[in-house]
């Protein structure tokens, strides 16, 4: 039996969290609740809870895995699930009906994109005020409507270890099938939070020769897990010079890939990627968080025949390859999920993860 209320933690403000009950929502022949296990806090929680992009109140959490705690008959026939199944749930809630979608690109669809679809659906971003209000994981349960996203848990995964498929899946997406890295790359990943170390294990599942990644004074920590995980150097940008350690490892030949997953250090790490990748037709990866970059080098950019690849989540399939990999015992993945905190502690939470020290992935569980 579910109960009548549900408990959630509400973002009202910049770094401001409300706890609110609320009514728990009917569930239609096609809907489903989730009732919430672990929501995995990353760096854009961190971003949107200091500045939050909208003023509406918001449930955050947008990397939930829970159980189907009721489901409607449509919802488990569509889907060859039933009530008592572990999932994680896709943050994007596509049309179902759009060429992306039909792909299994959720997260390209016009559906789910909050920034230019104000009435965009996904869980973590989307207002509390919309009924029936349930669309974020930092709460007891989830509304889970007609066109959300679920993959099944394999059995034997713990919810804990299940809940870096976020990450995971970012790492087989951006690595593997945008920036092709396969049997014998070289690639230089920056920044080793749950992002870049979730690059480091796709690549080198993947063959990848040569692994380099960076860090800052900060992540002393961070950068041994690199090393336990396969990153073959680190280098503290901070301590040495990077081009110049880059040149020394690489014998002057630079990387095949440069991944920036720094989580908004400026245009340091695109000037980096560029500087370090190889000397004609490199792949570099970039992310929003540097917005805008006047006096791009793009005579470099071209001369160098540089493809620039956008960093934009996951489809269906690296989720699934995700949750494989997290169930095979090839790496030691709990290196990476290091703090756990319950539902009343969701503003510490999320300050765990922007603080600088040991964190890498933060669980929050609501029913802890
Ligand atoms: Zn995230
Ligand atoms: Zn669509």
């Amino acid at each position: 039996m579910v109960p009548e209320k549900v408990l959630a933690a509400v973002r009202t403000g910049p770094e401001r969290t409300e706890f609110r009950e609320f009514d728990m929502p009917k569930i239609a022949d096609d809907s489903a609740l989730l009732k919430v296990e672990v929501a995995g806090i990353c760096g854009t929680d961190v971003k949107f809870y200091s500045k939050p992009p909208i003023n509406d109140p918001v449930i955050m959490g947008h990397e939930n895995i829970g159980i189907i705690a009721k489901a409607g008959k449509t919802f488990t026939q569509r889907r060859g699930l039933k009530e008592g199944d572990r999932v994680f749930v896709e943050h994007y809630v596509g049309c179902m009906t759009c060429e992306h979608c039909h792909r299994g690109d959720y997260r390209l669809c016009m559906a789910t994109d909050w920034r230019k679809n104000p009435d965009g659906i996904r869980f973590g971003y989307t207002p509390m005020t919309r009924a029936p209000h349930l669309w974020g994981g930092f709460a007891q349960y989830m509304y889970l409507p007609w066109n959300s996203v679920v993959h099944k848990v394999p059995d034997g995964l713990s919810p804990e270890l299940a809940g870096l498929v976020t990450p995971m899946a970012n790492g087989i997406q951006w690595a593997l099938f945008d920036c092709n890295v396969g049997y014998q790359s070289k690639l230089l990943v920056q920044g080793p939070g749950q992002q870049g170390l979730s690059q480091v294990v796709t690549a080198k599942q993947a063959g990848a020769e040569l692994i380099i990644v960076t860090g800052t004074n900060k992540d002393a920590k961070r950068l041994e897990v690199a090393k336990a995980l396969g990153a073959d150097f680190t280098i503290n940008v901070e301590e040495e010079d990077p081009v110049e350690r880059l040149r020394e490892i690489t014998g002057g030949e630079g990387v095949d890939v440069a991944l920036d997953c720094t989580a908004g250090a400026g245009v340091a790490p695109l000037l980096l990627g560029l500087e370090a990748l190889k000397r004609k037709g490199g792949t570099l990866l970039v992310q929003q968080e540097t917005a805008e970059f006047p006096n791009f080098p793009l005579g470099k950019l071209c001369n160098k025949y540089v493809t620039i690849k956008c960093a934009r989540g996951h489809n269906y399939q690296s989720c699934e390859q995700a949750l494989q990999q997290l169930n095979s015992d090839r790496l030691s993945l709990d290196l990476m999920t290091t703090h756990r905190f319950g539902l009343e502690q969701t503003h510490e939470a999320i300050k765990a993860v922007g603080a600088s020290g040991d964190a890498i992935h933060v669980s929050l569980m609501p029913w802890m």
